[in-house]
């Protein structure tokens, strides 16, 4: 067991047991089920078992009670192993999941999230739109209130877990004219009459992920199946779904340190002129600079998630985290491509997955753009 004076040793414990697992489960199988382009769905079930679903999600609700600290330990040492992996299982946990238990009512966390938390259904989180990206107040997607039911119409674009999610939490505006503020959650379940889902979408990395359109014709939903408050739904959700931002950073993290890791490997092995390419200044250095980055991300994730923990406001230390832990991912990662050469560009190698994978956690989960807006609007500027 790795000795960490910054993790208690519940923490550590539990970290390197999910480093087991990873490494006897996911890394051996991550580049086959990356150029598969297919999610191992059997791994939500195996998770599940194992409690690590729900890591942060209370007992009563089927979770093993933990917290943030314990679920970006998940996230990070989840992306070590593959990324995509990694990606579905917090679409699940810390977007569709979180969002029933921050603002479900007792009867809609019951029915869900046990099953959920035990990977025995999954879900997805629908909120982007052809026209609905960045700016979150631009949510086409229509639910008209009628009868005992709300009829929804209209798509969502670029939803992971979508082709195989038992559930979907999807925003839609039900008073269109009130912007934000007339944005709402329903609870949409797959076999819903209206509901159709296309085939995956091919992309440049996160292949292991399966992600598509899911299209709402006249898809009538129970009104039991509000999730928060009409009109207001959406606007809670992003003010207590803090965890993705932590996850997002996490996983930027674990990711970068899967690429630092083979860099690593690769430059003490590579013999060039009787010595190792890591003798030279310019790759010792550079490896130094990956490190020192990616600790210091690791520090402001740790940071934002205890403060989570502790229940202290944490908007502006979770943005922080995702805004430099996802930028030094995608640094880190080009930089681990670039010092494992020829051998890395192989589609075969980890360090070109790692190039693909690392971009999108700069885009989900709100972009960099808007982590810095974020910032700025709690600096009171
Ligand atoms: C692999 C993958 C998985 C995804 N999974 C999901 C999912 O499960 N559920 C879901 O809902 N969505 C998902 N998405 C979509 C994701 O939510 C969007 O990519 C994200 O919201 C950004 O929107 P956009 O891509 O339309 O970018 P755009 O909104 O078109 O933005 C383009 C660029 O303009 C910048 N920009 C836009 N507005 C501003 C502004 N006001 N100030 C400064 N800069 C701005 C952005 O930062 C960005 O760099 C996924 C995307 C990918 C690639």
């Amino acid at each position: 067991m790795a000795t960490d004076p910054t993790l208690s040793s519940e923490e550590i414990q539990f970290r390197d047991a999910v480093r087991a697992f990873v490494e006897k489960e996911i890394t051996p199988n991550a580049t086959r089920w990356d150029m598969e382009e297919r999610y191992p769905q059997e791994l939500f079930q195996k998770l599940g078992e194992l409690g690590w679903l729900g890591a942060a999600f209370p007992e009563e609700v089927g979770g093993s009670g933990g917290g943030s600290v314990l679920y970006a330990l998940l996230c990070a040492e989840l992306a070590r192993g593959s990324a995509a992996i990694a990606l579905g299982l917090y679409v699940h946990t810390a977007l569709a999941s979180a969002a029933i238990l921050h603002l479900g009512n007792d009867e809609q966390k019951q029915r869900y999230l046990p099953d959920a938390l035990a990977g025995k259904t999954i879900g997805c989180w629908g909120y982007a739109e052809a026209g609905a990206g960045a700016d979150i107040s631009c949510v086409a997607t229509r639910a008209v209130k009628d009868g005992n039911a709300y009829v929804l119409n209209g798509a969502k674009l670029y939803i992971t877990n979508s082709p195989f999610a038992d559930f979907m939490v999807i925003v839609a505006a039900t008073a269109p004219e009130d912007g934000l503020k007339g944005m709402s959650l329903f609870l949409v379940e797959r076999d819903m009459k209206g509901v159709s889902v296309s085939a995956p979408f091919k992309k440049l990395g996160m292949g292991a992920s399966e992600m598509a359109e899911i299209v709402f014709d006249d898809c009538r939903v129970p009104e039991c199946n509000l999730l928060g408050p009409e009109g207001f739904g959406f606007l809670q959700a992003l003010k207590v779904l803090t965890l993705g931002r932590i996850a997002s950073a996490a996983f930027g993290v674990g990711l970068g340190q899967a690429a630092l890791a083979e860099s690593v490997a690769y430059t003490t092995s590579r013999m060039q002129g009787g010595k190792p390419v890591s003798s030279h200044q310019f790759v010792r250095f550079t490896l130094a600079d990956m490190s020192t980055k990616l600790e210091a991300a690791w520090q402001l994730t740790l940071h934002a998630a205890r403060i989570a923990d502790a229940g202290q406001p944490h908007d502006k230390e979770a943005s922080m985290a995702k805004l430099f832990a996802t930028e030094t991912a995608t640094g880190v990662c080009e930089r681990a491509l670039h010092l494992c050469g020829a051998q890395g560009y192989m589609r075969e190698s980890n360090a070109q997955r790692f190039y693909r994978d690392c971009k999108v956690l700069e885009l989900g989960e709100g972009t960099s753009e808007i982590q810095r807006e974020t910032i700025a609007r709690l600096l009171g500027v």
